[in-house]
C-alpha cells in the first residue's frame, strides 16, 4: 500500500504534520493484536483509545452487525423508532446506576458531553432561571468540540478558541490535603444561582494520564451540588464499562449523577456511538405543550440500527462470566506486577484503579516532549503498544488479553527503564 496518497491527502488529528509526518500503516486487527504492513504484530495496551475492550473485530459482535446490516441499515429516529435502539435501551438502563432513566444518542464522546452541557442549561432555562456558569476540573478533558473543549482543562492547545468558550469555573481534582478547603469553596461556588452544572471525570482523568481521585472526595462535591441545585454530569466516555472494576465509576460513591456521558467502548469499538443519559428529573423538565421547551438537538445518525447492535452485543459480554473474570484477573495481575515494579529507582509512583494501571517516571519532561516518542519507539519495537503522555506510562488494555500478552506488557515497561 503506497502511503504517498496519505501524505498527499490526510490529516490526521493531534498532529503536528511538520514535526512528525510518518503514520505507521496497520493491515489489520484480531483480538489484543494489531498488525502493521510487515505483518509485525503489536499488543494493544490501550484498547486503541480505550474502545475495543472485547478485542479488535471480536465475532460475537461483528456476527450480530452483520446480520443486523442485513436487515435495517438506517432510518430517522425522529418519529421513527426500532427495535435495536429499543432493545439497547432495555440492556443499558438495566447495568446503569438506578437512577438513570432516559437515553439520548449522538456519535462521539465530545457530542455526548455538549449534550449534556445543554441539557443543563436548558433544564434551569425551562424552569425560568438562567444559570450559565459550569464548574470543572482543572485538567479534565472532556473532548474537541466547543462546549466540551469549553470545560476542558487540558487546553494547552486551545489557545485559538479561548475568546468563544463557555462560562467555566476550575476547581482542582480533590485529594486528602485540599478537601476540605475545596469543600467549602465549592459550597460557596454552589450557592451562587449562576451556576448551572458541575461536569467531572469519575475517579480517572483519563488524557490527563490517568490521575486518580478517591470516592469519597468526589461523593461529597457531587452531594454538596445535589443539594444547591446544581446538575451534577458524570463523563464516564472513558471510564464506563467495567474499566474501574465496576460497570460504572458512578457506582463507587452513594450520590449519583443526574446526567452520565459514554462512548468509547459503548460498541465494543466496531462502530462510532455515543449516549447521554439522564434521570427523571431532567427528562420531566422538558415536558410541556409548549414545543419549545423540548429538546431540539439531533444528529443524522441517532441510534443508528448498527451501532446499537454492536452496543447490544458488547453489554452481553461484558455482562458474561467470561468477561468479568478476566476483569478481576486483570486487576489482580496489575496488583502484583505493582508491587514488583514500585520501589524501582527510576519509578516515582503507581497507581491503578480496576484494570487501569499508570505509573509516573522519576524524570522531568514535557507532555509531548521528546521522551514519550523515545518509549514509544522502544515498546513497538517491543511488539507493545503504549502511549505514555509526559512521564506517564500506563496500560488499558483489552478484556480479553492474556496472561502472557500482559507478562510482555509489563516486561517492556520494565526494560524501558533503563533508557531513561
Ligand atoms: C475521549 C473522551 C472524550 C471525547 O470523546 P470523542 O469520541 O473523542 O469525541 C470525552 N470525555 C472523555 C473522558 C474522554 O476520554
Amino acid at each position: 500500500m503506497s502511503l504517498k496518497y496519505d501524505k498527499k491527502y490526510l490529516w490526521h488529528p493531534l498532529t503536528q504534520h511538520q514535526l512528525h509526518p510518518e503514520n505507521l500503516f496497520i493491515k489489520k486487527a484480531k483480538g489484543a493484536l494489531i498488525f502493521d504492513e510487515k505483518d509485525n504484530a503489536y499488543i494493544d495496551g490501550i484498547a486503541s483509545w480505550y474502545t475495543c475492550m472485547y478485542g479488535h473485530c471480536n465475532p460475537y459482535i461483528t456476527n450480530k452487525v452483520a446480520a443486523q446490516m442485513q436487515n435495517l441499515d438506517h432510518v430517522v429516529f425522529t418519529g421513527f423508532t426500532h427495535e435495536p435502539a429499543i432493545r439497547l435501551a432495555k440492556e443499558l438502563i438495566s447495568i446503569l446506576p438506578k437512577n438513570q432513566h432516559k437515553l439520548f444518542f449522538s456519535d462521539n464522546g465530545s457530542t455526548a458531553v455538549d449534550i449534556a452541557i445543554k441539557m443543563a442549561l436548558q433544564y434551569h432555562f425551562n424552569k425560568g432561571e438562567k444559570r450559565k456558569k459550569l464548574i470543572a476540573f482543572e485538567d479534565g478533558f472532556h473532548g474537541d468540540t466547543f462546549g466540551a473543549m469549553s470545560v476542558s482543562g487540558l487546553s494547552i492547545y486551545n489557545g485559538p478558541f479561548k475568546d468563544f468558550f463557555l462560562d467555566v469555573e476550575r476547581i482542582p481534582v480533590p485529594n486528602q490535603d485540599n478537601i476540605h478547603e475545596l469543600a467549602s469553596r465549592f459550597e460557596e461556588m454552589t450557592q451562587s444561582v449562576d451556576v448551572a452544572a458541575f461536569l467531572y471525570e469519575p475517579l480517572v482523568q483519563g488524557a490527563a494520564a490517568m490521575k486518580m481521585h478517591e470516592p469519597e472526595h468526589l461523593n461529597i462535591l457531587i452531594g454538596i451540588a445535589k443539594n444547591n441545585g446544581v446538575i451534577t454530569i458524570a463523563d464516564e466516555v472513558m471510564t464506563g464499562f467495567g474499566k474501574t472494576g465496576k460497570n460504572f465509576a458512578s457506582e463507587f460513591m452513594q450520590h449519583l449523577p443526574d446526567i452520565i456521558c459514554l462512548s468509547k467502548s459503548l460498541t465494543g469499538g466496531l462502530v462510532p456511538m455515543a449516549i447521554t443519559s439522564c434521570d427523571e428529573k431532567i427528562y420531566n423538565a422538558f415536558l410541556s405543550n409548549k414545543m419549545e421547551k423540548g429538546f431540539f438537538h439531533g444528529h443524522t445518525y441517532s441510534a443508528n440500527p448498527t451501532s446499537c447492535t454492536a452496543a447490544i452485543a458488547s453489554i452481553e459480554l461484558l455482562k458474561s462470566e467470561e468477561i468479568q473474570r478476566n476483569i478481576k484477573v486483570i486487576c489482580a495481575s496489575h496488583e502484583k506486577f505493582n508491587a514488583r515494579i514500585k520501589n524501582h529507582p527510576k519509578i516515582k509512583s503507581t497507581r491503578q484503579r480496576g484494570i487501569i494501571f499508570a505509573l509516573d517516571l522519576n524524570v522531568e519532561t514535557e507532555r509531548y516532549g521528546d521522551l514519550r516518542y523515545k518509549l514509544f519507539d522502544f515498546y513497538m519495537n517491543k511488539g507493545i503498544y503504549l502511549r505514555p503522555l509526559g512521564n506517564t506510562v500506563y496500560i488499558l488494555a483489552p478484556f480479553i488479553i492474556s496472561k502472557n500478552q500482559l507478562e510482555k506488557i509489563y516486561i517492556a515497561i520494565e526494560e524501558g527503564l533503563s533508557i531513561l
